[in-house]
């Protein structure tokens, strides 16, 4: 037996150690032929698979190794590192063993813990492996293609694992519900069986999800340019103020304070890129769709002011059903061209995939809040959320602004019809991308990017035609969308047609913002515009002329036709 441990040492041919290995007596368990030879239990586990099938000194099969080195299997095993899938979310089968552990049974138990013990991690991409065909297809990972071999197969192979239906397995497990909390469940091994299908099953869904979106967040944040930016937020933990009492020692106040932390990827004119770090702080505790809008408002004020050429914004966020992914932030996504001058999409990370750059933005206001608190004297200490706000903006670097309550609630107040007004989108959760097709419906995908699968789903009731047909006369001037080009011009009314509710109009030249710089000249263009190709009644049209030949507008006035020419021709695609 020495001589052929010195052979298994001496020998870099793996082949060979697994051959000579099956030379082990049979009495011996796996732990002890490990330690005899100097070898893995895995490799032990494999010469004994071996001597069973072809005898001892048998040779393994070629593709047994070349199996083990593919290029498939590395790429797995590197994605898998990359990935934080598994250090959660699955009932683990670390720890799986048996609860009995009679010395007859013994070889067995180590067999099996050895099986699931080789590589955790890389095991469990195996078992995601044992249910579709590629776990890099998406077809197979999101519902599963004809040939995939299915949930039976998984059950089958695990099966074959635990040989002994009666017994009873341990296994840890990471808990939500206990604040992420391993906990260590003893059940019967099919009801182990059925409980890690299921997750495996949930598993293959997720994990595809949470690689695209995460791969598509970072495609996004090297796709910028100068017009468009990537604006992640996140929730932190409210602030609870702490004070130093020189009798008492340390307490925490009653008095919290919200602090909402983006970071935004945003470039320069000239190519460069640029972070910026922004916190709202606010008195308002409500964590909900409607603060969000409130707290949006200075974020992107901001961001256009440092970025006067900004047109669009990709927003990353979790997907908090109370927060982010709800009907009403999908409303508010719709109107948030009208309402920012900005367009938008919103993209949410798988979950459980959230963290992110903000992490860090709250937690620094929060930990050198602490700290500044404790430094100071007893009757100066940071105990309100204005007071924080003020620390803040003088003594971090990052940007913050103060939301009050009131503004908040204001806020809501003209928010308030869209809010009621929302409609949900059928299988809300299911979906990780969001992208507004006019001012009342949404696209949606489960997956964001170039495998995005969109469909179509009214977030507001359609609007009406909410123009007044008979506020206007013969000779007013109204904004409207030519039904030719699908420009906006502004007309001069010479007939009106209230039976089919038409304008007849004689068309300015040139339309849309070339007019509002040269100035808007009549010409003898007729046409008949619909009551939906009317974008506004025109209040403050002025000549500039004596000959009354060439007329101006306001720009306020030129600003908000051109906003609402967006929204409403998206309206009538
Ligand atoms: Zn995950
Ligand atoms: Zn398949």
């Amino acid at each position: 037996m020495e001589a052929v441990k010195e052979k298994i040492k001496s020998t870099a041919d793996r082949s060979l150690q697994l051959s000579l290995l099956t030379l082990a007596p049979a009495s011996w368990t796996l732990k002890q032929t490990s330690e005899h030879f100097g070898v893995s239990e895995y490799s032990a586990a494999q010469a004994l698979e071996l001597k069973k099938k072809s005898g001892i000194l048998a040779k393994p099969e070629a593709k047994i190794s070349s199996r083990r080195l593919s290029d498939d299997d590395k790429q797995r095993v590197i994605d898998f590192y990359i990935s934080d899938e598994y250090s959660r979310q699955l009932p683990g089968m670390k720890s799986v063993k048996s609860v009995k552990q009679a010395d007859g049974k013994r070889l067995k138990v180590q067999k099996r813990l050895l099986l699931l013990n080789i590589d955790e991690l890389h095991e469990r991409h195996l078992l995601m492996d044992k249910v579709v065909c590629s776990v890099y297809n998406k077809t197979c990972m999101l519902s599963g293609c004809p040939n995939c071999p299915g949930l039976n197969a998984l059950e089958s192979f695990l099966e074959e694992l635990i040989c002994d239906e009666n017994e009873n397995i341990s296994y840890k497990q990471w808990t939500h519900t206990d604040g992420n909390k391993l906990e260590t469940i003893v059940a019967a091994s099919d009801d182990f069986i059925e409980s890690l299908v299921s997750a495996i099953k949930k598993l293959t869904t997720h994990h595809f999800i949470a690689r695209n979106q995460s791969a598509f967040f970072v495609q996004c944040k090297e796709k910028i340019d100068h017009e468009s930016c990537v604006l992640v937020s996140d929730f932190s933990e409210n602030y609870s103020f702490i004070i130093q009492d020189s009798v008492q020692g340390y307490y925490w106040a009653n008095d919290q304070a919200t602090i909402l932390p983006f970071m935004a990827y945003m470039k320069r004119p000239d190519g460069s890129n640029f972070n910026v770090s922004i916190a709202i702080i606010s008195d308002h505790l409500t964590h909900d769709t409607i603060s969000v809008h409130a707290y949006l408002r200075p974020v992107l004020q901001h961001l256009m002011t440092l970025n006067p050429s900004l047109k669009s914004v990709q927003y990353f966020t979790d997907g908090s059903g109370a927060q982010y992914k709800n009907k009403k932030n999908f409303a508010n996504l719709c109107a948030h061209f009208e309402d920012f001058k900005l367009q938008a999409e919103w993209h949410f990370f798988a979950s459980c995939h959230g963290k992110s750059a903000c992490d860090g933005i709250g937690g620094t206001v929060k930990r050198l809040a602490r700290l500044a608190s404790l430094q100071r004297s007893a009757n100066n200490q940071i105990t309100s959320p204005m007071q924080l706000f003020n620390w803040a903006k003088e003594n971090l670097e990052i940007k913050c602004f103060f939301v009050t309550s009131e503004e908040v609630k204001a806020n809501e107040a003209v928010i308030n019809e869209r809010m009621q007004n929302a409609i949900a989108v059928t299988g809300t959760r299911k979906f990780h991308s969001y992208v507004p097709v006019n001012s009342f419906q949404v696209n949606a995908s489960i997956l964001s990017g170039d495998d995005a699968d969109f469909a179509t789903f009214n977030v507001l009731p359609k609007p009406h035609e909410v123009f007044d047909f008979f506020s206007c006369n013969i000779n007013d001037y109204i904004a409207c969308i030519h039904p030719d080009d699908k420009y906006w011009y502004v007309t001069q009314i010479v007939g009106l047609d209230e039976g089919k509710r038409e304008f007849n109009v004689n068309v300015l030249s040139p339309g849309g913002e070339l007019g509002f710089i040269r100035g808007y000249k009549p010409t003898n263009n007729q046409k008949v515009i619909p009551l939906s190709h009317v974008i506004i009644k025109i209040q403050s049209l002025k000549p500039t002329t004596l000959r009354n030949r060439i007329f101006k507008l306001p720009k306020s006035e030129h600003d908000s036709i051109s906003a609402k020419y967006t929204c409403q021709l998206a309206n009538l695609e």
